[in-house]
């Protein structure tokens, strides 16, 4: 039995979801064996500081198509997604969150789309329930990643997708760690559909992303897609200095019709703004910077504690 390879993989991501995860698989559960096809669930614990790791344990222990990876610390949702794409088994790969808000129910739907010859199906979030603000960041966000990866897909934060195991394979060949999987997907791939699927509340434990970690994420996601502001802050640079040479024609032009402009208002709002936009400019070669960084600590991008037996 342990031999055989499964059709579908689940992965799972799991950060301190104690109280949700024997609803997540009973669910899961009942609708693979609906589907009528082997599977493995495999359960990712990123270093979660609740139970998590202790319920998992349960669950492998009644279900030997659980499979739990614990990582040695919190790396991260998506690390942790690419820590179970290395272990893999099925030729089909469904990637969803640990916390419910992507219905299991909808794995089918994709698993029928995938089979019509895709290499990734994207769930799009319908009456997507999350607060306000992350709706309209991620509003904001699909159509600038969208045009700059060329997926043009209405929804690429959705965790709900399904993959062919030989796009995986070329997935985990990434080597880089600032990773967002929807810019990576993009890049490999330009055969992706998109279908509609039902987003619910959070209904246990809080969101993961709080303000900071959405900032640090919105970083990452920029610069691990696009060198495009380095190339604005040249872009801006320029102009700000034509516009600073116009200031000076009509400062002078002022001057010689026999006006005269505050000077210290002058200076001082010129002042503030270069300094402004200078700091800003820095601020984003720093990110670049802090990037290039990372990438030289030759870091593993994460950590496998142990696979349970
Ligand atoms: N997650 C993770 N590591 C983290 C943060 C989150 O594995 O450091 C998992 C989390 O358990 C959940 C999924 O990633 O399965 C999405 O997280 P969350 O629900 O907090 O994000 P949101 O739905 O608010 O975007
Ligand atoms: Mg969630």
């Amino acid at each position: 039995m342990k031999c055989d390879t499964p059709e579908i993989s689940i992965v799972v991501p799991v950060y301190n979801e104690e109280e949700i995860l024997p609803k997540l698989y009973d669910r899961v559960t009942a609708t693979l064996e609906q589907m009528g096809r082997t599977y493995e669930f495999i359960l990712v614990d990123d270093g979660s500081v609740d139970r998590s790791f202790e319920v998992l344990r349960t669950l492998r222990n009644k279900d030997k198509r659980v499979r739990v990876l614990q990582l040695a610390r919190n790396f991260g949702q998506t690390a942790a997604l690419y820590a179970g794409f290395h272990i893999v088994r099925g030729s089909i790969v469904i990637t969803l969150d640990a916390d419910l808000q992507n219905p299991p129910e909808e794995i089918p739907k994709l698993v029928e789309k995938l089979d019509e010859g895709y290499e990734v199906v994207s769930g799009w979030r319908m009456h997507r329930q999350d607060a306000f603000h992350r709706k309209m960041v991620s509003r904001i966000l699909n159509v600038f990643i969208g045009r700059l990866t060329r997926t043009n897909l209405h929804d690429c934060g959705c965790s709900l997708k399904a993959y062919r195991r030989e796009f995986i394979d070329r997935l985990i060949l990434f080597e880089h760690r600032s990773r967002y999987l929807p810019a990576d997907i993009g890049w490999l791939t330009r055969n992706i559909a998109e279908i509609p699927v039902n987003h619910e509340e959070r209904r246990t434990g809080r969101t993961n992303y709080t303000l900071p970690v959405l900032i640090r994420t919105g970083f990452d996601l920029v610069t691990s897609i696009t060198a495009t502001p380095l190339q604005l802050i040249a872009f801006v640079g320029w102009l700000f200095s034509l516009i600073g040479f116009l200031m000076a024609v009509v400062i002078g032009a002022v001057f010689f019709v026999g006006g005269a402009p505050s000077e210290a208002v002058i200076i001082a709002a010129l002042l503030f703004f270069f300094t402004g936009v200078q700091l800003a400019a820095l601020g984003f070669i720093c990110e670049y910077i802090n990037r290039i960084y990372l990438e030289v600590q030759r870091k593993p991008y994460y950590i496998v504690k142990q696979e349970l037996p």
